[in-house]
């Protein structure tokens, strides 16, 4: 029997009971045109805004009118160490020490200056493997630093693959992969949660897999940061990436995180791109001295950060502060799970759900494959008020994210699909 029930009463019951049902109103909830809340899912793509958004990035712009340039020191978070009020809770977020975490950059850039670091290709070790529908920024990120070491695109990158008529990637596969060119691959970069299928991966088998066999093993975990418990340091992997404007809520385009293993996190001899920021704070300032890097991540960041996008990034950690990473999960699960069983109700041979049945091997995402759809279905959603995402050729990705969706947001958008495959 299954721990979930059907029907309007089960989900505002279970809504009722969810400690965490009060941060809805916390958001901003989009509406329509007639002022009716959407059923919004897709935080996996852009966090709604937490409503304490504005008078945090407020408390900026008021400083910087009052202060001018003294606001790097005056203002009441003083802009000249701001990126340090976010490390502790940003490390908390993903599961690594304060010393492991920066925000700084944006995502994509961020993983190039990681290979920077990290892809260190030789004569003989030098291809990257990623997986086969990796996101198409990672993949072209990949391509490109292969290309920068003068290495052909096609020849340098392994693509993990899933096997034919499946969607999922197995574990199986990649051994396969690494016993036998395992010593010609300098870097694995995976997607920690695959955007497409919702495939949480196992960071540290992954990690333990690619440094038995020599490779440096990076993640990008756009699609894990704030949706999924990374523990990016018991993971063991040498580097991770990830954005704060899909489970992270701080915004469109906001700055990104990075982290690096503590292991790296006094060599100084590992070569990277630098800037002023990534230079010892006691001297940064004396502006002559020669170049005197910062231990840990904190030694990768170039310049003087942007404030504002800094601000909505705290609003945003402190909320997953009060609640913390492992609350959210528990309730993701519940959610997530509540949300699979209705879709079963659908039938098995209307509606396929790609994403991994196993709560420990997903997140709150779950792409779902409906039989004979095409985009015209994703449009009627959309009209009946659900925002989702389409993904060519038949998938829809919906996120119920436990912060701020509910178990009636979940109910509702079933039922709706419902009425139009009934059509
Ligand atoms: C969202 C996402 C990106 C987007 O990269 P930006 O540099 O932030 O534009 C890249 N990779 C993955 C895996 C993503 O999920």
């Amino acid at each position: 029997m299954s721990k979930y029930k059907l029907g309007l009463e089960y989900a505002k019951e279970q809504d009722q009971n969810d400690e965490l049902s009060h941060y809805r109103n916390q958001f901003h909830i989009p509406k329509n045109k007639h002022g009716h809340e959407l059923i919004y899912m897709t935080g996996n793509s852009l966090g709604l805004q937490p409503k304490s958004t504005k008078s945090y990035i407020n408390q900026e712009l008021e400083d910087w009118a009052k202060l001018g340039v003294e606001g790097h020191l005056e203002a009441k978070n003083p802009w000249l160490p701001y990126h340090e009020f976010l490390t502790e809770s940003m490390a908390n977020v993903v599961g690594a020490k304060p010393i492991e975490v920066i925000v700084m950059n944006t995502l994509t850039a961020n993983l190039h200056f990681m290979m920077v670091s990290f892809y260190k290709p030789t004569k003989t070790r030098y291809k990257i493997l990623i997986e086969s529908d990796a996101f198409p920024s990672d993949k072209y990120a990949v391509e490109s630093q292969l290309r920068h070491h003068g290495i052909d695109d096609k020849e340098g990158l392994i693509l993990w693959k899933p096997r034919k008529n499946e969607e999922l990637l197995r574990y199986e596969d990649l051994e396969a992969i690494l016993e036998t060119q395992g010593d010609e691959i300098a870097l694995i970069m995976i997607g920690g949660v695959n955007y497409y299928t919702g495939q949480y991966f196992d960071l540290k088998r992954i990690t333990e897999l690619g440094h038995k066999n020599n490779c440096i093993v990076g993640f990008d975990c756009a699609h894990g940061a704030g949706n999924v418990e990374l523990n990016l340091h018991d993971s063991g992997a040498d580097f991770a990436v990830w954005c704060t404007y899909k489970y992270l809520n701080s915004g469109p385009g906001s700055l990104a995180g990075a982290f690096v293993h503590e292991r790296h996190a006094y060599d100084k001899n590992l070569n990277r791109f630098t800037g002023w920021w990534s230079h010892n704070k006691q001297t940064r300032f004396n502006m002559r001295d020669e170049f005197d890097v910062l231990p840990g991540a904190e030694g990768w960041q170039l310049s003087n950060p942007p404030i504002l996008s800094m601000a909505a990034i705290k609003a945003s950690l402190d909320m997953f502060n009060e609640v913390g990473i492992n609350k959210l999960n528990d309730k993701s699960k519940k959610l997530t799970g509540y949300f699979e069983f209705l879709l079963k109700q659908l039938g098995e041979d209307t509606i396929k759900i790609i994403t991994p049945n196993n709560s420990e091997e997903r997140g709150c995402q779950l792409s779902i494959q409906v039989k004979n759809a095409n985009k015209n279905l994703h449009n009627k959603l959309t009209e009946a008020g659900v925002i989702s995402d389409w993904r060519e050729p038949d998938v829809i990705r919906c996120a119920p994210v436990p912060f701020y969706n509910s178990f009636q947001d979940v109910y509702n958008l079933v039922e709706k699909l419902k009425a139009i495959l009934n059509e």
